[in-house]
């Protein structure tokens, strides 16, 4: 296996896309502006880029798994034109009141991606818009930046713990990462 110099771990919606609501429609993906660059710039420092989303949508009867895999699949290859590479999507399905251990706070999502990746959760930073983003760092052991782009503004005052930084957006947040790894490399 080849060995990375940590992990990325990344919210999806309000993080990498513009926060929709419910986003079912490959064709109504829209990127962040400066996160193609903030991916790519991760991937030149060999981070590996996992993608972690809650999409209860599916267990709410909104949408089916096949929807969030075709939204999935044209993020990818959104990026991927650009050049900018993810090396792994997973996300919890499940309505908000079934006792799941995937919904992000809860490590589900990252135990599930540590069977496919070599992953050590403590070597490694969550970034996303939300306090549940937050909370996963914490559960995990890792860096948690919550970024002020989909519903981040308005988490903060409702978050229980401080996230190790706010980032302006994603490519605020990687410059933050990478400027991390320099003082205090993993
Ligand atoms: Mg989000
Ligand atoms: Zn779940």
């Amino acid at each position: 296996m080849k060995k990375t110099a940590g992990t990325v771990f990344l919210d999806r919606d309000g993080t990498i896309n513009e926060d929709v609501g419910y986003l079912s429609d490959p064709d109504g993906l829209v990127l962040i502006e400066g996160a193609t660059k903030a991916i790519r710039l991760l991937n030149e420092r060999a981070l590996k880029i996992i993608v972690l989303s809650n999409q209860s949508g599916v267990g709410r009867g909104y949408y089916t798994d096949a929807q969030v895999d075709d939204v999935n699949r044209r993020l990818m290859e959104l990026l991927g034109k650009e050049g900018a590479k993810i090396d792994g999507v997973y996300y919890c399905n499940h309505h908000p009141d079934i006792d799941c251990q995937c919904r992000k706070p809860l490590p589900g999502l990252v135990e599930l991606a540590a069977l496919e990746h070599e992953i050590d959760s403590k070597k490694a930073y969550m970034v996303g818009d939300k306090a549940s983003d937050v909370g996963l760092a914490r559960n995990i052991g890792a860096k948690g930046i919550l970024v002020l782009t989909g519903k981040g503004a308005s988490e903060i005052e409702g978050m229980e713990e401080a996230p190790d930084f706010i980032a302006k957006d994603l490519l605020d947040a990687a410059a933050w990462i990478i400027a991390d790894l320099e003082r205090s490399p993993l």
